[in-house]
Protein backbone atom coordinates (compact mmCIF):
# COMPACT_ATOMS: atom_id res chain seq x y z
CA UNK A 1 0.00 0.00 0.00
CA UNK A 2 0.95 3.95 -0.95
CA UNK A 3 2.26 5.52 2.10
CA UNK A 4 0.19 8.67 3.21
CA UNK A 5 3.46 10.58 3.65
CA UNK A 6 2.86 14.29 2.61
CA UNK A 7 5.86 16.36 0.97
CA UNK A 8 5.76 19.82 0.92
CA UNK A 9 7.02 21.34 -2.29
CA UNK A 10 7.82 25.28 -2.30
CA UNK A 11 4.48 26.39 -1.05
CA UNK A 12 2.70 23.48 -1.57
CA UNK A 13 1.58 20.02 -0.16
CA UNK A 14 1.85 16.74 -2.40
CA UNK A 15 0.33 13.54 -1.23
CA UNK A 16 1.29 10.04 -3.23
CA UNK A 17 -0.82 8.90 -6.04
CA UNK A 18 1.08 6.02 -7.58
CA UNK A 19 3.94 3.93 -6.07
CA UNK A 20 7.34 3.10 -8.19
CA UNK A 21 6.65 -0.21 -7.97
CA UNK A 22 3.31 0.09 -9.51
CA UNK A 23 4.46 2.92 -12.05
CA UNK A 24 7.35 0.70 -12.96
CA UNK A 25 4.98 -2.75 -13.42
CA UNK A 26 3.13 -0.69 -15.78
CA UNK A 27 6.14 0.36 -17.54
CA UNK A 28 7.40 -2.94 -17.91
CA UNK A 29 3.88 -3.91 -19.19
CA UNK A 30 3.88 -1.19 -22.09
CA UNK A 31 7.13 -2.10 -23.07
CA UNK A 32 5.77 -5.63 -23.46
CA UNK A 33 3.48 -4.38 -26.19
CA UNK A 34 5.77 -2.60 -27.76
CA UNK A 35 8.12 -4.90 -28.30
CA UNK A 36 5.19 -7.22 -29.58
CA UNK A 37 3.77 -4.57 -31.83
CA UNK A 38 6.97 -3.40 -33.76
CA UNK A 39 8.64 -7.01 -34.10
CA UNK A 40 10.94 -6.42 -37.70
CA UNK A 41 10.45 -2.78 -37.53
CA UNK A 42 13.17 0.09 -36.22
CA UNK A 43 10.94 2.13 -33.97
CA UNK A 44 12.21 5.95 -33.17
CA UNK A 45 11.41 6.88 -30.13
CA UNK A 46 11.18 10.65 -29.86
CA UNK A 47 11.57 11.37 -26.17
CA UNK A 48 9.79 14.89 -25.51
CA UNK A 49 11.98 16.61 -22.60
CA UNK A 50 12.18 17.95 -19.98
CA UNK A 51 8.98 15.86 -18.18
CA UNK A 52 9.34 12.65 -19.84
CA UNK A 53 12.96 11.76 -19.46
CA UNK A 54 12.27 8.93 -16.41
CA UNK A 55 9.33 7.55 -18.15
CA UNK A 56 11.56 7.07 -21.54
CA UNK A 57 14.79 5.63 -19.41
CA UNK A 58 12.57 2.91 -17.51
CA UNK A 59 10.68 2.33 -20.95
CA UNK A 60 13.61 1.61 -23.53
CA UNK A 61 15.74 -0.25 -21.67
CA UNK A 62 13.06 -3.12 -21.24
CA UNK A 63 12.50 -2.84 -25.21
CA UNK A 64 14.96 -5.38 -26.83
CA UNK A 65 14.33 -4.13 -30.06
CA UNK A 66 16.77 -2.22 -32.69
CA UNK A 67 15.65 0.86 -32.27
CA UNK A 68 16.62 5.01 -32.24
CA UNK A 69 15.91 7.44 -29.61
CA UNK A 70 16.39 11.41 -30.09
CA UNK A 71 15.14 13.90 -27.75
CA UNK A 72 13.16 16.89 -28.50
CA UNK A 73 11.84 20.30 -26.94
CA UNK A 74 8.79 22.70 -27.14
CA UNK A 75 9.67 26.05 -26.75
CA UNK A 76 6.42 28.00 -26.24
CA UNK A 77 6.32 31.73 -28.19
CA UNK A 78 3.13 33.60 -28.32
CA UNK A 79 1.51 34.55 -31.54
CA UNK A 80 0.31 38.02 -32.46
CA UNK A 81 -2.90 36.17 -33.76
CA UNK A 82 -5.84 34.91 -31.80
CA UNK A 83 -4.85 31.51 -32.07
CA UNK A 84 -2.82 31.91 -29.10
CA UNK A 85 0.59 30.19 -27.90
CA UNK A 86 1.96 27.64 -30.51
CA UNK A 87 4.73 26.27 -29.52
CA UNK A 88 7.44 25.23 -31.75
CA UNK A 89 9.72 21.76 -32.06
CA UNK A 90 13.35 22.21 -31.08
CA UNK A 91 15.88 19.43 -31.71
CA UNK A 92 13.86 17.45 -34.36
CA UNK A 93 16.89 17.26 -36.45
CA UNK A 94 15.99 13.17 -37.66
CA UNK A 95 15.01 12.98 -41.09
CA UNK A 96 11.87 10.70 -40.24
CA UNK A 97 9.90 10.61 -43.37
CA UNK A 98 9.40 6.60 -44.08
CA UNK A 99 9.94 5.82 -39.92
CA UNK A 100 7.74 4.41 -37.84
CA UNK A 101 7.93 6.87 -34.75
CA UNK A 102 6.99 6.61 -31.18
CA UNK A 103 6.50 9.53 -29.04
CA UNK A 104 7.14 9.41 -25.50
CA UNK A 105 5.45 12.48 -23.40
CA UNK A 106 4.83 12.29 -19.82
CA UNK A 107 1.13 13.40 -19.56
CA UNK A 108 -1.33 14.50 -21.84
CA UNK A 109 -3.71 16.56 -19.93
CA UNK A 110 -5.73 19.06 -22.41
CA UNK A 111 -4.54 17.21 -25.67
CA UNK A 112 -3.72 20.63 -26.84
CA UNK A 113 0.75 20.13 -26.48
CA UNK A 114 0.51 16.49 -28.24
CA UNK A 115 -2.26 17.29 -31.37
CA UNK A 116 0.34 20.30 -32.22
CA UNK A 117 3.19 17.76 -31.99
CA UNK A 118 1.87 15.41 -33.84
CA UNK A 119 0.50 17.29 -36.77
CA UNK A 120 4.19 19.17 -36.98
CA UNK A 121 5.27 14.95 -36.95
CA UNK A 122 3.02 14.29 -39.57
CA UNK A 123 4.02 16.83 -41.80
CA UNK A 124 7.24 15.42 -42.02
CA UNK A 125 5.68 11.95 -43.22
CA UNK A 126 6.74 9.24 -41.17
CA UNK A 127 4.74 5.74 -41.88
CA UNK A 128 3.37 5.49 -38.73
CA UNK A 129 2.94 7.68 -35.38
CA UNK A 130 2.14 6.16 -32.12
CA UNK A 131 1.98 8.14 -29.00
CA UNK A 132 3.02 6.70 -25.38
CA UNK A 133 2.02 8.85 -22.28
CA UNK A 134 2.80 7.75 -18.99
CA UNK A 135 -0.38 9.71 -17.58
CA UNK A 136 -3.34 11.03 -19.05
CA UNK A 137 -6.31 13.44 -17.67
CA UNK A 138 -9.31 11.94 -19.54
CA UNK A 139 -11.26 15.16 -17.53
CA UNK A 140 -9.04 17.67 -18.37
CA UNK A 141 -8.94 16.77 -22.54
CA UNK A 142 -10.21 19.40 -25.23
CA UNK A 143 -9.41 17.61 -28.49
CA UNK A 144 -9.45 14.08 -29.17
CA UNK A 145 -5.77 12.62 -28.88
CA UNK A 146 -5.41 8.61 -29.83
CA UNK A 147 -2.75 7.70 -26.62
CA UNK A 148 -1.83 4.32 -28.22
CA UNK A 149 0.08 3.44 -24.50
CA UNK A 150 -1.14 4.87 -21.36
CA UNK A 151 0.43 4.63 -18.01
CA UNK A 152 -2.40 5.72 -16.08
CA UNK A 153 -5.70 7.22 -16.39
CA UNK A 154 -5.80 10.01 -13.82
CA UNK A 155 -8.25 12.43 -12.16
CA UNK A 156 -7.95 16.19 -13.46
CA UNK A 157 -5.60 17.12 -10.45
CA UNK A 158 -2.03 18.74 -11.02
CA UNK A 159 0.75 15.45 -10.23
CA UNK A 160 4.70 15.89 -9.76
CA UNK A 161 7.17 13.20 -9.38
CA UNK A 162 8.60 10.92 -12.01
CA UNK A 163 9.70 13.15 -14.41
CA UNK A 164 6.82 16.07 -13.73
CA UNK A 165 8.06 19.30 -12.16
CA UNK A 166 6.31 21.84 -10.00
CA UNK A 167 7.93 25.19 -11.03
CA UNK A 168 10.91 23.05 -11.77
CA UNK A 169 10.68 20.85 -8.43
CA UNK A 170 10.26 17.57 -7.87
CA UNK A 171 11.01 15.48 -11.23
CA UNK A 172 13.42 13.42 -9.66
CA UNK A 173 10.75 12.01 -6.88
CA UNK A 174 10.50 7.88 -7.51
CA UNK A 175 6.52 8.06 -7.17
CA UNK A 176 3.60 10.18 -8.37
CA UNK A 177 2.35 12.77 -6.27
CA UNK A 178 -0.91 14.48 -6.28
CA UNK A 179 -1.45 18.10 -4.93
CA UNK A 180 -3.23 17.96 -1.68
P1 LIG B 1 -1.57 19.71 -22.41
O1 LIG B 1 -1.19 20.49 -23.63
O2 LIG B 1 -1.97 18.30 -22.71
O3 LIG B 1 -2.63 20.43 -21.61
O4 LIG B 1 -0.34 19.73 -21.44
C1 LIG B 1 0.81 19.07 -21.69
C2 LIG B 1 1.93 19.54 -20.77
O5 LIG B 1 1.47 20.27 -19.62
C3 LIG B 1 2.61 18.32 -20.22
O6 LIG B 1 3.60 17.85 -21.11
C4 LIG B 1 3.17 18.84 -18.92
O7 LIG B 1 4.41 19.44 -19.15
C5 LIG B 1 2.18 19.89 -18.47
N1 LIG B 1 1.22 19.33 -17.48
C6 LIG B 1 -0.07 19.03 -17.67
N2 LIG B 1 -0.64 18.55 -16.55
C7 LIG B 1 0.34 18.53 -15.62
C8 LIG B 1 0.39 18.12 -14.23
O8 LIG B 1 -0.58 17.66 -13.61
N3 LIG B 1 1.59 18.24 -13.61
C9 LIG B 1 2.70 18.73 -14.22
N4 LIG B 1 3.82 18.79 -13.50
N5 LIG B 1 2.69 19.12 -15.52
C10 LIG B 1 1.52 19.03 -16.21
Amino acid sequence: MTPQIMINILDKKFVPLISREVIENRIAAIASEIEKDYQNRCPLFIVVLNGAFLFASELVKRIPLSCEITFIKLASYNKTQSTGSVREIIGLNDDIAGRDIIIIEDIVDTGLTMAQLLSQINDLEPASVAIASLLHKPDALQTEVDIRYTGFNIENKFVVGYGLDYDGIGRNLDAIYVLA
